[in-house]
């Protein structure tokens, strides 16, 4: 489908081209299968896994291929061809400096930055508003998430917002609260991964993040459909939620393809957005998203404006830049 499209969640380092990944596995040194779908099996997550934290483990095969800053370049350069060649033309890439630093040691977090900034400049030949989205990962010790608070005050004016990510079962929401505090003080939008995994805590995570972390968008959230506090709360205080649908089936989060609650959210008057989260890593992009959403759901073309029009307006990314770029009424081929 070539409607225009607005990504609001997708993680640089689960977007890299399986080409790409091949190539920088065989000049690691890595023993490549030459069996296309055995390699295929080495790094991509195509079929249901057992929990969240399968899939994040199959994050590390790629994350060791992340180790210079001519690489970082040039994976944040494809991936903004990439979001371009499928339509999209607002896309915020988020990417957490601790994961990809981890076990790089001639990197760090100001390095690395700046090679995934210089890959945007490079990529700004593509009409594309792009804007950088800092993870604090859940599942480092704190002290590690002042480190990297540090580095994002030090590069503030090259984010356009910060995100905590990673299994939502590690460790609660109300622990980074003296963190977050500082980034709403100093005028953060912050969007949370919360309500995503299949366990009881999930809806309340939905609300911790609104009331202790200061989020105005949750990555995921779907639980909430089961809380109706957590709903209402949603609701009430126009939180928008990145959904991920097939990244949803993959961690088991939901049953089937079929059983996705974007629907109902929608009919409950949650502002749902429609994103890919990882399209390097499950290989697909985001039209294939909206075909799942039309063929399994019954979105017309009508759904997706308005679901491009909330994520418009929800995007971190300055109005006068995210105008300039979003044309609705433009069809690619
Ligand atoms: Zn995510």
């Amino acid at each position: 489908m070539s409607l225009p499209k607005v990504e609001l969640h997708r993680h640089l380092e689960g977007a890299l081209r399986f080409s790409t990944v091949l190539e920088l596995a065989r000049s690691h040194g890595m023993s490549v299968p030459t069996d296309p779908l055995a390699a295929q099996k080495m790094f991509l997550v195509e079929e249901p896994m057992v929990d969240l934290g399968t899939v994040l483990k199959k994050f590390l095969s790629t994350q060791k291929l992340l180790s210079s800053e001519e690489i970082l370049t040039r994976i944040t350069y494809e991936a903004i061809e990439d979001a371009y060649l499928d339509g999209i033309q607002v896309l915020e890439l988020r990417y957490a400096p601790t994961f990809i630093a981890e076990g790089h040691s001639h990197l760090n977090f100001k390095s690395i930055h700046q090679a995934i900034l210089k890959g945007a400049e490079l990529a700004r030949k593509f009409p594309v508003a792009v804007g950088f989205i800092c993870i604090f990962q859940r599942i480092l010790p704190l002290e590690i998430s002042q480190e990297v608070l540090q580095f994002f005050l030090d590069h503030r004016e090259s984010f356009v917002g910060a995100d905590l990510a990673d299994d939502e079962a590690f460790r609660p929401a109300k622990d980074f609260s003296a963190l977050f505090k500082e980034l709403v003080r100093q005028n953060v939008p912050i969007t949370i991964h919360a309500g995503e995994a299949l366990i009881p805590e999930a809806p309340q995570n939905v609300i911790d993040s609104i009331d202790y972390l200061g989020a105005c968008r949750i990555g995921h959230g779907l639980q909430i459909i089961k809380s109706p506090q957590a709903l209402k709360k949603v609701i009430d205080e126009n939180i928008t939620l990145e959904i991920c649908p097939t990244s949803n089936y993959l961690t088991q989060a939901i049953s089937d393809l079929k059983s996705h609650p974007i629907n109902q959210l929608r009919q409950a008057g949650v502002l749902v957005t429609v994103n890919s989260d990882d399209p390097g890593i499950f290989n697909y992009k985001l039209s294939d998203e909206y075909d799942l959403l039309k063929r399994n759901y019954g979105w017309t073309e009508t759904d997706f404006e308005k679901a491009n029009q909330i994520a418009f307006e929800a995007s971190f990314i300055p109005q006068s830049i995210k105008t300039k770029f979003w044309n609705p009424k433009t069809r690619s081929t």
